[in-house]
């Protein structure tokens, strides 16, 4: 993505993601929030400060949108926008908050240098395995 690779659009995961992230959270706050780099799924206003909504498919893989939405928060806190953050599941209706913690905004910095370095250099160190990438949307460029 940093070297402005799209993922295949039509692979299925894309295409229900897209799905979903159009038919949930209608009239919910508003959807699709670019601000420079990062696209916000929902924005809502709380009680007295600014709520940024993740939306998933499922619960698998929140590890990673937990960082997402974090990575998201501190860049809105770098812009003097202080706000929290909710992973949404509308299939299983749950509603995850999300705090960007000094911890965490450490870690979350630490993860962005390494993923630089990634981007800097030549070949990405990354081996691929058939069962982690068999449903990558980036299948084509990596192995065929
Ligand atoms: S196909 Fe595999 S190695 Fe390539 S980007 Fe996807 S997960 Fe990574």
């Amino acid at each position: 993505m940093a070297h402005k690779m799209i993922p295949e659009q039509d692979n299925v995961f894309i295409a229900l993601g897209r799905l979903l992230h159009e038919t949930a959270y209608e009239n919910k706050g508003e959807k699709d929030v670019v601000i420079d780099n990062i696209k916000l799924d929902l924005v809502q206003k709380g009680k007295g400060k600014t709520i940024v909504g993740e939306v998933k498919k499922s619960k698998y893989s929140l590890e990673g949108a937990r960082d997402q939405l974090l990575f998201y928060l501190m860049k809105l806190k770098e812009m003097g926008v202080e706000a929290e953050g909710l992973i949404l599941i509308p299939k299983e209706n749950k509603r995850l908050p999300v705090v960007l913690e000094i911890e965490e905004e450490k870690r979350i910095r630490n993860m962005c240098d390494e993923i630089q370095k990634l981007v800097d250099s030549p070949i990405p160190p990354i081996e691929r395995s058939q069962n982690r990438c068999k449903n990558c949307a980036y299948y084509t460029y990596c192995w065929v």
